[in-house]
């Protein structure tokens, strides 16, 4: 549904955008093919933040019903299209989601969310003893019920990101940290890197977690680490994973779905992921630090006991890397999408948490179309920089 706030076009002229990640990427291509010149900063690398250390899930299964949901419908729709029209040709690829009940405890979650998926317009069937077991071999005989979530997808968001970067049309300044804004006014003039004020008729922060170092107020992002174990390639005597498998508990570890009845643990939640190389993801905690360069055996070996108890075939595959990634996770648990306060010329797109693989790509568009002054294609009000009053840091 469009966005129903007023807007006026505005010419194309020269944008900044600080972060090289799957959403500054995104909008870099949108806006570039809209007729801006384009600047992509990048402190690091190319997808050297959350996008280069992230599974894939294109999902709507894992998303807290409401706008967030609403949007991860669009947004798999969205890489759809990009696959069909040559952008994405070969980096998204369509399957299902099995949410897994494995104790009777987790059964309400998973006929909560298979209800909100429904009044989703998401199609899932319902799997239980006969059907379960063939559809999903590779669930443990004890699993007590699943759903299948059609219509969902994968890609790598570093492989999306080399997609765009190759495709071009914009600059990329790696190793160039922005550690400020021009401020003249109402407006914003410029980026100030290490070695001097670059202009800019407008700026778009997307830089995860450091998008808030432009921003005043504080403690409104947190990072969430993440570790994700991957495995060697599955041997043919391993069972069918017809797509990736999601424990019931990943709904509430994300904070997706209420504790209820289960018990209020945040920290691990459980996806098997079976990629494309016959190798698989498993993963991940969510714990809030933002130490990304460390794996601990703890919780490697929770999740690997998890896994095994899901699907007991893996305890077969030999692990060969375990690495790490820091989320940016908002304090209401949504993205923060829209216009800074205090200057007419800077937007933000933040805090897409365990999400912005997903999102990525349609909110690129939708920030082309905001910054373009065009009538959004979604409703994007609930991501507002404006319900948490965000205003530009003074200037330094
Ligand atoms: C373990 C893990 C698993 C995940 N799994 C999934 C999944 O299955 N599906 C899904 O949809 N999402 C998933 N995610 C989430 C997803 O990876 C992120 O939401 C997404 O990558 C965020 O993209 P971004 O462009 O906003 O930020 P980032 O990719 O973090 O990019 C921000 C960039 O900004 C740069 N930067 C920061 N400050 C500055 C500055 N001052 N100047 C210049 N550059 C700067 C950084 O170097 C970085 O490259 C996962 C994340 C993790 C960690």
């Amino acid at each position: 549904m469009p966005q129903s706030t007023s807007v006026s076009p505005r010419s194309p002229g020269s944008v900044a955008i600080i972060g090289a990640g799957i959403v500054g990427m995104s909008a870099a291509h949108f806006l570039s093919r809209a007729g801006w010149r384009v600047t992509v900063y990048d402190s690091g690398v190319v997808a050297s933040g959350a996008t280069g250390s992230a599974d894939g899930a294109v999902s709507v299964a894992s998303k807290k019903p409401g706008p967030l949901m609403t949007l991860a419908v669009a947004a798999v729709r969205f890489y759809e299209h990009l696959a069909e029209t040559g952008v994405l040709v070969d980096e998204f690829i369509s399957r299902s989601t099995f949410m897994i009940a494995s104790q009777s405890d987790e059964l309400d979650v998973l006929e909560s969310q298979s209800a909100q998926l429904e009044a989703a317009g998401v199609p899932v069937r319902l799997l239980k003893g006969q059907s379960l077991a063939e559809t999903v071999g590779a669930a443990a005989p004890s699993a007590l019920a699943a759903v299948e979530v059609q219509g969902e997808g994968h890609a790598v968001g570093y492989r999306v990101v080399e997609r765009l970067r190759r495709l071009g049309g914009f600059t990329i300044r790696r190793h160039c940290r922005i550690v400020g804004l021009r401020q003249s006014g109402g407006s914003v003039s410029g980026v100030v890197t290490e070695q001097g004020v670059e202009p800019a008729d407008a700026v778009l922060l997307a830089a995860g977690l450091g998008s808030m170092d432009f921003l005043a107020g504080s403690g409104l992002i947190r990072p969430r680490k993440g570790q994700l174990i991957v495995t060697d390639r599955a041997g043919r005597d391993t069972p069918r994973f017809p797509g990736p498998l999601m424990s019931c508990r990943y709904l509430v570890s994300k904070g997706s779905h209420p504790a209820g009845k289960l018990p209020e643990s945040r920290s691990l939640g459980l996806v098997v992921d079976p990629l494309r190389t016959g190798q698989f993801l498993i993963g991940g905690s969510r714990e809030d630090r933002d130490d990304k360069d460390t794996a601990d055996a703890d919780t490697v070996a929770s999740l690997l006991r998890d896994a095994v108890a899901l699907s007991p075939s893996l305890a077969r595959l030999r692990v060969i890397r375990v690495f790490a990634g820091v989320r940016a996770a908002t304090r209401d648990g949504m993205p923060i999408v829209g216009r800074v306060g205090g200057a007419d010329n800077v937007w933000v797109a933040t805090g897409f948490e365990g999400d912005g693989i997903c999102l990525g790509p349609l909110m690129g568009h939708l920030c082309q179309q905001m910054i373009c002054g065009r009538p959004a294609d979604q409703d994007i009000s609930a991501l507002g920089a404006d319900r948490f009053g965000l205003k530009l840091a003074d200037a330094a």
